[in-house]
């Protein structure tokens, strides 16, 4: 038993438990890095330099054998649990037949698949059409391009705090220069970021807020000039920001009386993290065109722009598409991780995260005055922390917080523009004895803070 524990074969044997057996990182790490210094540039960091052999549900297993609690899944994408069985057979079944002809040479049958499961999954009770391509940046040009074909406008807006990307038009639509922006432009023209709703730091009411946002975009802008305003329902890199109660539904009616096409970015808070298929539902607002990516998939790169036909279709044929995207064996794991939401009841287990891992958070917050704010839904939660007694943002606490998590076998991601957030995105096979466990740690750190 212990024999396989130390060098487990098959990642189904990945026993889930944390377990540090070196220093972190461990001597194998530290030899890697060394020779990834020397051909990878540094502009491509790693927020911990611990090199991952294997991975299963909720535990990733280092090269030196350290096994970590992983409540950050890859940011969002391991939303159905690494190695997931489903997803592995569907992957492997399609590796057999095919792995590519290019679905505008000639086409096959789970790309339409896919599209027809976004088409039922994505809220709205209309003929929609999804084009698929390869990552979350790729299908917001795609969202803004097909956008600006059928309105014949050519302005974008999008919120500050947000985060879209790393291409030419994401950076533009992409609040935060450092380190996504600094020293890569000039960028895309026309762009607009407006004011968003973020209760704790402006204390504004749903409709107060819209009312900041609209008032902003028409006297900076112009409506008639918009093509999109782009939303993320909860905002992702931005630090899981939840808008006020009122602010979407405004938004949208906004747009929609003046031509604006509302989209929403759910490339991290779709998918069943929020224990709805979209975050948008929570809000009771229904886009015109819904943006999918990072938990579609099970780790496999595909992405989709899914939006109301008669927009979807405002592209002449040959507008749309791209060599790789819609990759057959992606859109395989695509469709298992889709089945798997439904068989296994997956949109429980948000819920289910929430009421293990919320509670404790609080109840953290009245033990430590460092933690300003709780929020988020489904397994997308998160911490803001403050210097005590103000809503100065804290990045330092944040720092150690990660760090002596990391040491301790507990993967933490921050978020934020002033990273001064902790943001809780773990896989929704993770257990409720896995989630105290991390909270432990947690509160270990958050103790070691004032020590
Ligand atoms: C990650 C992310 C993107 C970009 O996706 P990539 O696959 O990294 O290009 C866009 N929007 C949001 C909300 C994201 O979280």
């Amino acid at each position: 038993m212990t024999d396989t524990l130390a060098t487990p074969t098959k990642t189904a044997e990945i026993v889930q438990e944390r377990r540090i057996v070196t220093a972190i990182p461990g001597p194998k790490s530290v030899a890697l890095q060394e020779r990834r210094l020397a051909v990878v540039p540094v502009g491509v960091s790693s927020a911990l330099p611990v090199y991952i052999e294997r991975a299963h549900g909720a535990i990733v297993i280092d090269v030196d054998g350290n096994q970590f609690i992983d409540l950050g899944a890859g940011i969002g994408v391991m939303t159905i649990g690494h190695t997931d069985e489903a997803v592995i057979s569907a992957a492997s079944a399609q590796l057999g037949a095919f792995t590519h002809v290019m679905f505008t040479i000639t086409p096959y049958e789970s790309y339409v698949r896919v599209a027809e499961l976004l088409a039922e999954h994505t809220p709205g009770d209309f003929a929609k059409k999804t084009v698929l391509l390869n990552s979350g940046a790729e299908a917001v040009e795609n969202a803004v391009k097909i956008a600006r074909k059928y309105t014949g406008r050519t302005g974008v807006a999008v919120l500050d705090h947000a985060y879209h990307g790393r291409t030419n038009l994401t950076m533009a639509m992409t609040f935060k220069s450092m380190p996504y922006k600094l020293g890569f432009g000039p960028f895309a023209s026309d762009v607009h970021h407006a004011p968003n709703s973020y209760p704790f730091r402006d204390g504004l009411s749903g409709a107060d807020a819209a009312a900041r946002t609209i008032a902003y975009l028409e006297k900076a802008v112009g409506a008639s000039d918009l093509a999109c305003l782009v939303v993320e329902p909860i905002q992702g890199e931005g630090g899981f920001v939840v808008p006020a109660d009122g602010y979407l539904p405004a938004l949208q009616e906004w747009c929609t009386a003046n031509g604006i096409v509302f989209i929403a970015d759910e490339i991290q808070s779709g998918m069943a993290r929020t224990g709805a298929y979209f975050a948008s539902e929570h809000f009771g607002v229904v886009p015109d065109m819904v943006l999918s990516a990072k938990g579609i998939a099970g780790g496999l790169p595909i992405a989709g722009v899914t939006g109301r036909a008669e927009i979807m279709d405002a592209s002449h044929p040959g507008g749309l598409g791209g060599t790789f995207a819609g990759n057959p064996v992606a859109a395989s794991a695509a469709i298992a991780v889709f089945d798997s939401i439904e068989s296994r009841g997956l949109l429980a287990e948000g819920a289910r995260i929430e009421r293990a891992l919320k509670p404790a958070l609080l109840a953290l917050q009245q033990k430590y005055d460092v933690i300003g704010d709780v929020r988020g839904i489904g397994a997308m939660l998160a911490i803001e922390l403050v210097r005590p007694g103000t809503t100065e943002p804290n990045p330092t606490a944040v720092s150690a917080i990660t760090a002596f998590a990391a040491q301790h076998g507990v993967l933490l991601l921050n978020a934020g523009t002033w990273g001064n957030v902790i943001r809780f995105l773990p896989s929704l096979a993770i257990s409720d004895a896995l989630l105290a466990e991390a909270i432990g740690v947690l509160d270990d750190a958050l103790a070691s803070l004032e020590s």
